[in-house]
């Protein structure tokens, strides 16, 4: 066993994700989530209950965090506000700064820190690092992360487009790059992560230059229950008319939108199953969710201007072939030929999905959020 494992936690309101990662093979040595935290009933009653039952986990696979050669805790955190754009060693005053953001991500944020805070307590002796998935977005370049609000309002309230799933768009796009052989730095690539969340994006020689997420995860493309883009006029005409309060419509627009709130599944299997047996509501969820996802990938053509490779990530866009077809039908003309033999075959591992005339590859690679983190951590130590 390496003598540098990176402990790699996600932890949000419900659930808590760990991996226990070797940067250097990239091997998964062990992992798992613990479900329902603080759920009436449920035997986990809080973080540090799912942290500790984590460490079970870990010991029934024959793993000892204190003597397997532990060299940092890499805790995934969504939202790095402006300030938070690289791998950053938590201490109290770090920890204090990303309590100050949640507002900007009430959802996810404060079970981040709870997380952060919990392990901190239990693993005393290792590096802590935070990991930002807004980070890879950073410098997106000022036309594509500004809205056109009033500029002093936004300035005063830090409103701007962060993007998210950074940490999976930057490792796809490396990836990408290794899998043709060609330096990232002369490749023009989109990326479609398409999970249960979804996002976009468009990253020239390396570089973001748009991306589908805004100020929050709520924006861009449809998702399993959030709604994407939106017009904000929605927001204050239900809070008027129906009466609801902010945090309804909130919980309404992320929790029970998207796929969910126009078929009653989130799950694109489940979805796939409706569709076989006639429900329309679940054949117009999927025609809205891939008509999105055709608008976006060709406002993206138009933003590279030049775009070498189209690249599926993530549970949908690993394996779901049907919309991998979909969602690049007719492109010919604008440079893309899918070769369906290539994209229905049951392969695993990053592939070419495209036909030899395409003049624009398109690409399946698997994403690795957790070995992307591994690697940050491993970066700052
Ligand atoms: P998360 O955003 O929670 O990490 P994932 O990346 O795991 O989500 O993606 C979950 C989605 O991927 C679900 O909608 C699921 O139905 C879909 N998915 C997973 N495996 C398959 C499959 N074999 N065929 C079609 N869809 C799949």
């Amino acid at each position: 066993m390496s003598d540098r494992l990176v402990l790699v936690i996600n932890s949000g309101s419900s659930s808590l994700k760990f991996q226990l990662v070797d940067p250097d093979s990239g091997a998964a040595r062990a992992g798992g989530t613990v479900e329902q935290i603080g759920e009436p009933s449920s035997p986990v009653a809080d973080h540090e209950a799912a942290l500790r039952r984590a460490f079970e986990m870990l010991n029934d696979e024959g793993i000892d965090l204190q003597h397997c050669g532990l060299a940092a805790v890499g805790h995934r955190v969504v939202h790095g506000g402006n300030h938070f754009h690289r791998p950053t060693l938590l201490d109290d005053e770090v920890i204090g700064e990303l309590d100050q953001l949640s507002p900007l991500a009430p959802l996810h944020n404060p079970p981040a820190v709870q997380g952060i805070e919990v392990a901190r307590k239990l693993l005393p002796g290792v590096p802590h690092i935070a990991v930002f998935d807004t980070a890879f977005f950073h410098h997106l370049p000022a036309a594509a992360a500004t809205y056109a609000i009033d500029r002093e309002l936004a300035e005063a309230w830090q409103i701007r487009r962060y993007g998210f799933h950074g940490t999976s768009h930057e490792y796809v796009s490396g990836q990408a790059a290794d899998f043709l052989g060609i330096p990232l730095a002369e490749l023009n690539q989109i990326v479609l992560h398409l999970g249960n969340g979804a996002s976009a994006s468009a990253v020239a020689g390396g570089r973001p230059v748009e991306t589908s997420m805004g100020l929050t995860p709520l924006e861009g493309l449809v998702m399993g229950t959030r709604s994407g883009d939106i017009d904000a006029g929605v927001f204050s005409y239900l809070w008027r008319t129906a009466k609801m309060d902010v945090g309804e419509i909130e919980s309404m627009l992320n929790k029970r939108s998207g796929v969910l709130g126009l078929a009653g599944e989130r799950d694109f299997r489940r979805l796939r199953e409706l569709i076989e047996s006639g429900d329309a509501a679940a054949k117009l969820a999927y025609d809205v969710f891939i008509h999105r996802l055709r608008k976006y990938i060709g406002a993206y053509l138009a933003v590279l201007g030049h775009t070498d490779v189209v690249t599926f990530t993530a549970g949908i866009g690993e394996h779901d072939a049907a919309v991998r077809r979909d969602a690049l039908a007719g492109f010919g003309e604008l440079g893309i030929v899918l070769d369906e033999g290539r994209n229905s075959a049951r392969t695993s591992g990053a592939r070419l999905i495209s036909g030899d005339e395409s003049r624009i590859a398109v690409l399946v690679v698997p994403t690795n959020e957790e070995l992307a983190i591994a690697r940050d951590c491993v970066s700052l130590l």
